[in-house]
């Protein structure tokens, strides 16, 4: 489902006119999957200046088969009483995974992680002990606040690496899935920790830090 939006260059200015998709359901169209990852969805060209430029709205990424909903809505795009009433009109959605992002990045990195297998929320977790540990080795306590982005599970042994900006650059750190694993654990023993079911949660730094300091 594309909508047509007006959009200005953020380089030279000009004005045009690009589709947006307000939904991206990938049980419909299995080929937006990979556009999502590789973001290109939420980027346009400008064929003026060949800039490419950030889409701006709301969206809804949708995968039936993952039972995996992913809710893009910027900051002061909709009243939280407009939230709520879809929320409601949700219905049945057993086991499904109802998340809300406030911007493609973060929508891209919820659709990767799902992709790699993986929990958000023991992710978010194991962000948080890797940061305090990088905190603690570099010692440098500005580290405990850069936001962290899930880059890449590899190796044999499924080490996960993270990005991070830090002074206008981004730097990577890596943890062992032991972290993953004993964050999954600590999860499972505080079921206070899981959003409750039927509402999009933002689970991300802030999240955590409602739990754990
Ligand atoms: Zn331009």
């Amino acid at each position: 489902m594309t909508i047509d939006q007006t959009v200005t260059c953020s380089r030279c200015g000009a004005v045009h006119t690009v589709p947006f998709h307000a939904g991206i359901n990938v049980a419909q169209e299995p080929g937006l999957k990979a556009a999502v990852l590789d973001g290109s969805l939420f980027l346009w060209e400008c064929p003026m200046c060949g800039t490419r430029n950030l889409l701006k709205g709301q969206t809804l990424y949708h995968d039936p088969d993952a039972r995996l909903m992913v809710w893009l809505l910027p900051e002061g795009a909709l009243d939280e009483e407009h939230v709520r009433s879809v929320e409601s009109h949700l219905g049945e959605l057993d086991g499904y995974t109802l998340r809300r992002v406030p911007d493609a990045g973060s929508l891209i990195e919820k659709v990767h992680i799902h992709e790699a297998g993986l929990d958000d929320l023991v992710m978010e977790l194991a962000k948080h002990v890797t940061r305090l540990e990088l905190a603690d080795s570099e010692k440098n306590p500005a580290l405990l606040d850069v936001p962290f982005r899930f880059f890449r599970m590899d190796g044999p042994d499924n080490r996960l690496t993270f990005s991070y900006p830090l002074d206008g650059r981004m730097f990577l750190a890596e943890t062992g899935f032991r972290t993953y694993e004993d964050c999954r654990g600590i999860v499972q023993r505080n079921p206070a920790l899981r959003p409750a079911a039927g509402r999009f949660a933002t689970v991300d730094a802030a999240w955590i830090a409602r739990f754990v300091r």
